[in-house]
């Protein structure tokens, strides 16, 4: 199938013409004609699927022009990053056309968006954080919303969004559109699912990126964090066809500790990207891996996902995935077109039932190598690591690491942590949706 071939419009095939695009993706194809019939949507589908695409193209195509202020479509992101290239994607294919298109999100001036919001809109792609706030704020009425797409849903359940995409989804009025995009299915998405869509229907497209046959896959048992960090920079110092490496590291604080631990060596060749991460840094540092010049990218699988980094030479998870599905999207990072990839993951001696169970969804063995002799083994222990007394390895963070955080660390005013004002905005929620409910009866 051709673009051609889909019901689209003048500007719309003008703007695909400009990027280069010939075919829909599978998606794209699939999804066009349910959701310009109206039909709820559910994707079951990643980033590099096309799966953006999938649902601008059919909203553009139905887009009409008009001088209402408020946005009558409206696009849940998880993360900053994807509301600007979902803003910017709008751009390329809106090209032609008159639409205009905003996105916010949180860790920025709240007044400068509302006054955006205030100049009147047609697309408004959004952070649940941030939009609710606007909501609240009553700059933003959500009631002319048509369309509504989600995004990367799970990710969005996975970062603690669930309470504000479900005020959202009850602020937002009845008679609506709704489109859900998710890479795996799970209970919570499909609770939200039950709860507010109507017989959707639903669309799965196969795991995109480099076909696992294609990557060379390896790993070594490695015992804790200090000797993962040494066998790290033994395979970065010995191996030249490292040259863009993704390391994904388990969490936030193990990726803070493992910057600060190998930054005197690697220096400007070393990046790092996690949500407590400010803005700015965050867009610089992927530009930058993007260009080529840093090395070596640590990152936490949530932010990476959403992410446009691929063709990485090497693929390294320094914590295995805890969720084996996770393996598969992070290691189709590496060697995308034609070239192939090489992933290489870290195992603790008590995940090795997680190695198995990879291998047997792929159909494929994960090659053993042997710890090198040269690198050194180290006994002691990050807190992390640290048994508990319950006994069992306690990996999860739980206190603030000791250091006070790097220069480009979030204000602390701006982590997530701090949400007071949101909580006292979700009681006057609850209070006026008890208020509805008991109107209704
Ligand atoms: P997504 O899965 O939406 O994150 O898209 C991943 C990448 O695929 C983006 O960089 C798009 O520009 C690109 N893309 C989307 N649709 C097509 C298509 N039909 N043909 C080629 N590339 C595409």
């Amino acid at each position: 199938m051709k673009f051609e071939d889909l019901n689209l419009n003048k500007p719309l095939l003008n703007a695909i013409t400009d990027m280069g695009l010939i075919n829909p993706t599978p998606i794209q194809e699939k999804a066009f004609s349910t959701i310009m019939s109206g039909r709820d949507v559910i994707g079951i589908a990643q980033t590099g699927t096309g799966k953006t695409y999938a649902y601008l193209l059919p909203l553009l195509r139905l887009h009409k022009f008009s001088k209402e202020k408020h946005p009558r479509v409206l696009i849940i992101v998880p993360t900053r990053e994807l509301v600007l290239q979902v803003v910017e994607e709008i751009e390329k294919l809106g090209a032609y056309m008159s639409v205009r298109a905003l996105g916010v999100y949180g860790g920025t001036n709240m007044n400068t968006q509302r006054k955006l919001v205030e100049e009147g809109l047609d697309i408004l792609v959004a952070t649940p954080g941030r939009l609710y706030d606007l909501a609240m704020s009553r700059s933003l009425r959500l009631k002319n919303v048509k369309k509504l797409v989600i995004d990367e849903v799970d990710q969005m359940l996975d970062l603690g969004f669930r309470p504000q995409l479900i005020n959202i989804l009850d602020l937002l009025p009845e008679k609506r559109q709704h489109l859900l995009f998710s890479a795996t299915m799970t209970k919570e998405v499909e609770a939200i699912i039950d709860t507010f869509f109507n017989d959707p229907e639903k669309i799965e497209v196969a795991i995109t990126g480099t076909p696992v046959e294609k990557i060379d896959q390896s790993a070594y048992t490695v015992p804790n964090f200090y000797t993962k960090a040494n066998l790290l920079k033994y395979l970065l110092n010995h191996d030249e066809t490292m040259v863009k490496v993704l390391v994904f590291v388990g969490t936030k604080r193990l990726a803070d500790r493992l910057f600060e631990l190998i930054q005197g060596e690697y220096g400007k060749a070393l990046g790092i990207i996690h949500s407590n991460k400010a803005q700015n840094y965050r867009i610089k540092t992927v530009q930058a891996f993007h260009a080529g010049k840093i090395r070596i990218l640590l990152a936490t699988e949530i932010i990476a996902r959403g992410l446009d980094v691929s063709e990485v030479s090497h693929v390294i998870n320094f914590d295995a995935p805890e969720i084996k599905e996770n393996y598969i999207h992070r290691i189709g990072r590496t060697g995308r077109a034609d070239r192939q990839g090489i992933a290489i993951t870290f195992f603790k001696a008590e995940e090795l039932e997680m190695k198995a169970e990879i291998e047997a969804m792929m159909n494929k063995e994960i090659t053993e190598i042997p710890f090198p002799e040269a690198v050194e083994i180290i006994e002691e222990l990050v807190p992390d690591e640290i048994p508990t007394s319950a006994g069992d390895i306690n990996y999860l963070p739980k206190v603030n690491l000791s250091s006070q955080g790097a220069f480009h660390d979030k204000k602390d005013k701006n982590k997530k942590t701090n949400r007071a004002h949101l909580r006292r905005r979700a009681r006057a929620v609850e209070k006026k949706k008890a208020r509805r409910k008991k109107k209704r009866k």
